[in-house]
């Protein structure tokens, strides 16, 4: 029986882990489930999978639920507080941790669970896109399990060889070929970019996601951080990874070998497929998952980026290269840009404006520790918030104007 904490249960990939973890009651037990402050699902949640502990980060939502929990007889303990992140985590009947939380929030507990020894299932491309380096470090140190969640990443550890280790190159490896959906504006004329709303771009054509990280696919962002994040897990660089847009989400990602072969996973896009197998790793397990319909697909395309009207993707390759301080600069100011257009203050055209504004300031330095970075997070977030607040209710024509 291994124990399983969910850091961000209620989100999208959370819900996912809940839905595996359904299937194998007989070998899977969730001691812990976390959120920021939905309460109601939380609740539920408790409800349907009796964990032994369940955090809210927000005091009055935590009350709440210790409320319910308490009127409906469940014995789950309710602890509050960012703090508690980290307690689940370290407990000894945690085997596995599932880092689900969106965004630079999730980057303590993340490293809690890989300084623990844990089994880390890392879906937060965020923590290692701002601390890769340090965050690999802790795994080695501490002997954990680091297995990547992200569906392309997951695909790559599928494709490598079993004795492959966390950051280092894998021998015989040319390169990776991250696969890109492409977003939901992947045939929007660059003209009508400027106008489309955050229901739009939040409507992916593949995959349910939660709103940050469909924001950061429709820009392209998202397979910048991936880049950045593929570059940490399999001890690569930029240059060994060249993005391929396909639209289908059939093919995850591919690997090929210096002799030539490339291999490739493939399967519907269901984010129970990299959940079950790092869940199960080294066995395979039941996810749910409906069979691959290969004839009724019937084909698979493939075609370059278009770095024109998704610059996102070309800004993180910049900072990519660039390395140190730098990827958690582009982290930030994207995070911070992100929510601005989710609160319509922003164009989504003017994503990427922020992001360069706020790089262009900016020099790479070293990465020391985790102080450092999250000092730097916050700079940068201040930073970007301040080209925001030149730029809101500018008129999108005279947005590189008003940064100059
Ligand atoms: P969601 O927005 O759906 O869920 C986010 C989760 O994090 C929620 O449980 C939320 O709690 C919790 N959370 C948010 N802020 C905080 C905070 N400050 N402190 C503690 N908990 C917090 O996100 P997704 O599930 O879509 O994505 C999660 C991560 O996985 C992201 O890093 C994303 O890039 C990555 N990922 C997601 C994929 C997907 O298919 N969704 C695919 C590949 C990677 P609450 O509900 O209370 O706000
Ligand atoms: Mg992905």
């Amino acid at each position: 029986m291994k124990g399983v904490v969910i850091l961000g249960s209620t989100g999208s990939v959370g819900a996912s882990t809940l839905d595996v973890i359904a299937r194998h009651r007989d070998a899977l037990r969730v001691v812990a489930l976390t959120a920021r402050s939905n309460d109601a699902r939380l609740f539920e949640q408790c409800l349907e999978h009796r964990p032994d502990v369940a955090v809210l980060v927000d005091w009055l939502a935590a009350g709440r639920l210790a409320e319910q929990l308490q009127a409906a007889g469940l014995a789950t303990r309710v602890l509050r507080g960012e703090a508690a992140l980290d307690e689940v985590v370290r407990l000894p009947e945690t085997d596995v941790v599932m880092a689900a939380i969106v965004g630079a929030a999730g980057l303590l507990p993340t490293f809690a669970a890989a300084r623990a020894g844990k089994r880390l299932l890392l879906a937060n491309k965020e923590a290692l896109v701002m601390s890769g380096s340090l965050l690999i470090e802790a795994v080695r140190a501490s002997g954990a399990q680091l297995i990547p969640i992200d569906s392309e990443h997951n695909a790559i550890f599928q494709c490598l060889p079993a004795a492959a280790v966390a950051g280092q190159r894998p021998p015989g490896l040319r390169r990776i070929l991250l696969t890109a959906s492409g977003g939901p504006f992947l045939g929007t004329p660059a003209e009508q970019l400027c106008a489309v709303t955050p229901e739009q771009a939040c409507a992916h054509p593949n995959w349910v996601m939660g709103r940050k990280i469909s924001v950061d696919s429709a820009t392209l962002m998202n397979k910048g951080l991936e880049l950045i994040e593929a570059c940490w897990l399999f001890g690569v660089t930029p240059d060994d990874i060249e993005v391929v847009v396909h639209p289908q989400s059939v093919v995850h990602s591919m690997v090929e070998y210096l002799a030539g072969s490339v291999l490739a996973q493939l399967g519907n896009p269901d984010m129970r497929t990299p959940i079950s197998h790092a869940l199960s790793w080294p066995e395979r397990w039941e996810s749910g998952v409906e069979p691959l319909d290969i004839v009724g697909q019937g084909r698979l395309t493939f075609e370059a980026p278009d770095l024109e009207r998704f610059p996102c993707l070309g800004l993180a390759q910049r900072a990519a290269r660039a390395g140190g301080t730098m990827p958690t600069i582009l982290n930030a100011a994207n995070e911070t840009a992100v929510q601005s257009f989710l609160d319509g203050h922003l164009n989504f055209t003017s994503i990427p404006t922020v992001i360069e504004g706020v790089l262009n300031c900016a020099a790479a330095a070293p990465v020391p520790n985790l102080d450092t970075i999250l000092a730097v997070d916050r700079a940068a977030r201040q930073a970007a918030a301040n080209l925001i607040a030149r730029l809101d209710g500018a008129a999108p024509d005279s947005v590189a104007g008003a940064l100059g």
